[in-house]
């Protein structure tokens, strides 16, 4: 798919460094994750113009090979129930899946130099324009507000489609996957001014671009950014948080144990924000090179492990028992297993059998006896993590309740 040079996607990237424009010239390299998550909007899209849950698309094979599994499932399936709500509650809305925007005509700028495809929009006209995106990673939070992304998406809509301001705007982003503390569907109202002041900050964006092409600033945003492994300004930047410059810049890089807790903290959140992606853009970047034929000093191209593996399963269990003949037992070659509390659940709920208790689904009293849980492995999470911080001394009291939801 086109993606347009100040695509909406990448907003937050331009609107704090106009030089990642110029250095994501090009790029396509997509990870297995963004392929997974574009594999998840077809998903939804699917249910969406078919009308059905993502249950009845199991069979589907979606981008890049992928197939819905249970996580992608239960996923795809709140975004599904939260529209179809939505247009229960409304059933007079415009629904609009996949859909193409261009702000051009309100930003002032060239037709499709910013248009980008949001996921969905529920025109409720003149009440109101909720924008819906959806995310299906994992690792990093996406907020509503703020969020330059969906920002962009309304004034596309509102260039394109608008006769009359609504009366509210809303901006919504869920991503089930990710432990947020708001939880899986985040939300932002915002007003028509505010939609006409993006408009202008877009249109000065441009402008700026264009009159200073080679301006970089490094931040969160490089996390994006295709060029961060050849980057000067963002190899500064952790070059600086790596030596420690607390205000002092004469002092001297330490070790992590002659940190101050304060400095601890701070250099771990630098390392999770910045170094760690950084990293892995340094070494994607010296690895299309080297596969391109140029020498990296110091580092080598190697075969890593290859797996083997049988390319017909049941023709394999065939010449196993020719081979062994009568000597031969399905269950050393194929062991069948019990499966975990999880699967238990399943086959259980697809018989009616889990309790429902507390509003919480739970393996019946003659199963229940035999479940024992282990005690949690403790992490240190941003305070933004919404999991209860466990205090030292009560470690061993119970973990979370790994009961499932009632639906
Ligand atoms: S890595 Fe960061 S500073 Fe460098 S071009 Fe990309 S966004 Fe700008």
């Amino acid at each position: 798919m086109r993606h347009a040079k100040l695509s909406p996607s990448s907003s937050n990237r331009w609107l704090h460094c106009a030089g990642s424009v110029e250095a994501n010239q090009g790029a396509s390299a997509e990870s297995r994750n963004a392929a997974l998550g574009t594999a998840a909007h077809e998903l939804l899209e699917m249910c969406m113009r078919v009308g059905t849950g993502p249950d009845s698309f199991r069979t589907a094979v979606l981008y890049a090979g992928h197939t819905p599994d249970d996580d992608m499932v239960e996923a795809v399936g709140q975004a599904y129930d939260w529209i179809n709500s939505y247009m229960a509650k409304y059933p007079k809305a415009k629904l609009c899946i996949e859909y193409r925007v261009d702000p051009a005509k309100l930003v002032k700028c060239d037709p499709r130099l910013m248009d980008g495809t949001l996921d969905i929009a529920l025109d409720n006209a003149p009440h109101e324009l909720v924008i819906l995106d959806y995310k299906h990673g994992v690792g990093v939070g996406v907020w509503a507000e703020d969020n330059t992304q969906l920002l962009q998406y309304v004034v596309g809509y509102v260039a394109q489609h608008a006769v009359t301001p609504y009366k509210k705007y809303r901006l919504v982003v869920i991503q089930p996957r990710h432990r947020h503390e708001d939880g899986p569907v985040r939300e932002f109202e915002i007003t028509h001014e505010q939609v006409l002041a993006h408009a202008k900050r877009l249109h000065k964006r441009v402008i700026d671009i264009k009159k200073d092409p080679d301006q970089r600033a490094a931040g969160d945003w490089c996390r994006w950014c295709a060029g961060a492994g050849r980057c000067k300004t963002l190899t500064s930047y952790n070059l600086k948080v790596a030596a420690m410059e607390f205000g002092d810049t004469t002092a001297k890089p330490r070790s992590p144990q002659e940190m101050t807790d304060a400095e601890l903290g701070f250099c771990l959140q630098q390392w999770q924000k910045m170094i760690e992606p950084w990293g892995k853009a340094l070494y994607e970047a010296a690895h299309t090179h080297v596969m391109a034929g140029h020498i990296v000093p110091g580092w080598k191209l190697v075969h890593g492990r290859s797996v083997r593996s049988f390319n017909d399963e049941k023709a394999a269990l065939r010449s196993a028992k020719e081979v062994l003949g009568d000597a031969f037992k399905l269950d050393d070659f194929a062991p069948r297993s019990v499966l975990g509390v999880p699967g238990f659940e399943k086959a259980l709920k697809a018989h009616g059998k889990l309790v429902k208790q507390n509003k919480k689904w739970l393996l019946p009293p003659p199963l229940l006896q035999h479940v024992v849980k282990s005690n949690p492995p403790l992490h240190i999470a941003p305070e933004s993590d919404p999991r209860p911080a466990v205090q030292r001394g009560e470690e061993f009291n119970d973990g979370p309740d790994s009961s499932t939801d009632v639906d």
